[in-house]
């Protein structure tokens, strides 16, 4: 297993908070749901706001009792590692100049770099897991590749906060515009509006300077 960041930028990257019931039953029946059991949050209801008023929707009630559960992304891949490393599996960190070859043959192989010296791993096969910006999806060559995309003509604003969450269940309103009023632990709170690509960037530069003007 190879990864281009150290250790530590992979378990501190703040992403994902929610995992939904068949995250969670999987993580448990697969031994590393144990910490997630403990620390997590589970939430057994939403609220939609719209229109002036809130409305809960009362999740497990109408899922035969299913539920989501607050476990934050890097809290899911500080256990995934743990359970690899605790297995006797590898995970080479920092890794540099990952190179596919041979992809679409029965034997292709990953050339790397790593502490200077560069490596060559032949494979039986490869699993590209390496998101979005990584070297795996475009080496699939183009016949044999399919691609699904949507672009939305807006982004997201997230707000990560160090404070005790505002309200108990998440919050999905409309007014004008969507927001979330989210929850990352029992200590941290995050709130996420969506806004056109022009409001995102204003919205960053007045927080940017805001932030400026207060360390000032
Ligand atoms: C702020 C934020 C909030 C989010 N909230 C949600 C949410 O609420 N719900 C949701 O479903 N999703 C959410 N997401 C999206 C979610 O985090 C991603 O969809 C998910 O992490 C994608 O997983 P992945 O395994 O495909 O890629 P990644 O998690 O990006 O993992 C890929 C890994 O490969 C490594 N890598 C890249 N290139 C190489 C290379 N050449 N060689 C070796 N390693 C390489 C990267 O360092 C990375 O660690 C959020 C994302 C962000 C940024």
């Amino acid at each position: 297993m190879l990864e281009s960041r150290s250790r530590v930028e992979v378990e501190t990257t703040l992403r994902a908070g929610v995992l939904e019931q068949g995250t969670v039953d999987l993580l448990v029946e697969t031994g590393v749901g144990e910490r997630m059991l403990l620390e997590g949050a589970p939430h057994h209801g939403i609220e939609f706001r719209f229109g002036g008023r809130g409305h809960r929707i009362p999740l497990s009630e109408l899922t035969d009792g299913r539920a989501i559960m607050l476990y934050a992304q890097d809290e899911v891949i500080k256990d995934l590692i743990h359970a690899r490393l605790a297995a006797g599996g590898t995970i080479v960190f920092d890794v540099r100049n990952v190179a596919l070859h041979d992809f679409d043959s029965a034997k292709p192989r990953i050339r790397f770099e790593h502490d200077e010296r560069v490596y060559e791993l032949r494979c039986d096969f490869i699993a590209g897991c390496d998101g979005y910006h990584g070297v795996c999806r475009p080496s699939v060559p183009l016949a044999a590749r399919q691609e699904f995309a949507r672009a939305y003509p807006f982004g997201w604003f997230g707000i990560l906060v160090n404070a005790l969450p505002y309200s108990p269940e998440l919050i999905y309103a409309y007014h004008e515009r969507f927001s979330l009023v989210s929850t990352r632990s029992r200590k941290c709170s995050d709130c996420t509006f969506s806004a056109i690509r022009k409001t995102h960037r204003q919205l960053a530069r007045r927080t940017h300077l805001g932030r400026a003007r207060s360390a000032a």
